[in-house]
């Protein structure tokens, strides 16, 4: 109640107990450490975001500057996205995939998919149900489900296990109450790419229990060695399941442009878009223009991409395998996972290589529990960069 147009002196402003129960920024304290380095002049190198560094291919610049010139696209678009781009979309998973898609029903445009990724479980989940995220994970599988007043069941990812779940690890009591499953492959922090066997079991799974899949699939164009990741959706009974979330930000450096999609089984599209008209208006048209001239254009851009990351991944791990460092190969993906080596946490060894080397790494416990016992790198910085980064670490080990 306003009295008198005068702020009471104890006013403040709270957070939301659901704002409040998100789990800490992990990595608050190697920003700071790193911003104070940077401040006091040294040159620190940056392995920790996981964005690319490349251009995007400048048809698709070219075609946001046409269009952004017509006002026919300066109002509201569609919550649903333009027929075109869901039909380019469509066209690609066919080109790709060989998956069949209806434009219609089975695709839908998100502003990029981590805004669909963390509203899913506010569409489909409700409080106190389940959410099966895996651990480690991208973290908005985890906080999307806490602000959907979920719980996030972990499934943790083990090198044993070629860091794929142990979907026989899930407790009944777990996959009774569970409403949702988030997968990801190549997998976001480990590169793990899955198997067709790993996608049966989570149908199987999905099907005795009533769980819905969430496949995101950011990172199924970036693969190297002959390695051509496959589709949740390419396999026979998904679509009856789940979806998949992708978009354009990996494939085509455009992360900053915001453009991704869900696609596969109607109802679970049927109700994200239904929440979305709640929350957005779709996405500015010339975007959309941009994402299809990305998806349909020269996709010369991206064999050049993967030729760079391939390089840049093979000039890091072999100079850290010298240094013995026993570091894999990732045969998709733009990170390298590598066990902290002795006996230091993720956490420990990522600060010490902050202070030493001035090379921010990522613990691995920052994406979870099971995450600790790792580090990960990016390979997202220029290749020169990325040498002096190895160069260093190899001098701190
Ligand atoms: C980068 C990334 C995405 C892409 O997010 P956008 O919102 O489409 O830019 C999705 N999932 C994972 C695991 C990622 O690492």
């Amino acid at each position: 109640m306003f009295m008198e147009g005068k702020v009471s002196d104890t006013w403040c402003v709270d957070n939301a107990e659901r704002l409040k129960a998100l789990p800490p920024y992990l990595f608050a304290e190697i920003d700071r450490a790193k911003r104070q380095l940077e401040q006091a002049g040294v040159d620190v190198i940056d392995l920790g975001v996981g964005d690319p560094d490349l251009p995007t291919p400048a048809p698709v610049v070219k075609k946001l500057q046409e269009t952004a010139e017509d006002p026919a696209n300066h109002r509201y678009s569609f919550t649903e996205g333009l027929a075109t781009l869901r039909r380019a979309i469509a066209d690609w998973y066919q080109r790709r995939f060989n998956v069949t898609l209806d434009p219609d029903t089975e695709v839908l445009p998100l502003l990029g998919s981590k805004e669909g990724i963390a509203h899913l479980p506010l569409a489909l989940v409700n409080p106190g149900e389940y959410v099966l995220v895996p651990d480690p994970c991208y973290p908005p599988y985890r906080s999307g489900t806490m602000l959907a007043g979920a719980q996030a069941a972990s499934m943790p990812l083990t090198a044993e296990n070629q860091f794929l779940p142990d979907f026989g690890g899930i407790s009944q009591r777990v996959a009774r109450q569970a409403a949702l499953m988030f997968l990801n492959y190549p997998n976001n922090p480990t590169a793990a790419v899955a198997t067709e066997a790993c996608f049966q079991e989570a149908i199987q799974l999905a099907k005795d229990y009533q769980i819905i899949v969430a496949h995101d699939a950011a990172y199924s164009e970036l693969a190297y060695d002959g390695c051509r990741p496959i589709s949740f959706l390419q396999l026979p009974e998904a679509k009856e399941v789940g979806v998949e979330f992708h978009s354009v930000s990996k494939t085509y450096n455009m992360t900053g442009w915001r453009v991704g999609w869900v696609c596969g089984n109607a109802r679970v599209i049927a109700a994200l878009a239904q929440l979305k008209t709640h929350l957005d208006s779709g996405i500015f048209q010339p975007l959309q223009w941009a994402a299809i001239e990305a998806l349909q254009g020269d996709q010369s851009g991206l064999q050049e991409a993967l030729a760079i990351y391939q390089r840049r991944r093979d000039l890091l791990v072999e100079a850290l395998n010298a240094a013995g460092w026993q570091v894999d190969k990732p045969k998709a993906s733009i990170y390298v996972w590598a066990p902290v080596p002795g006996g230091e946490s993720s956490m420990a060894f990522a600060t010490r290589v902050l202070e030493q080397a001035h090379v921010v790494i990522t613990p691995g416990r920052g994406f979870g529990e099971a995450g600790e016992g790792f580090v990960r790198m990016s390979l997202t910085v220029p290749t020169a960069r990325l040498e002096a980064a190895a160069a260093r670490l190899v001098k701190a080990l």
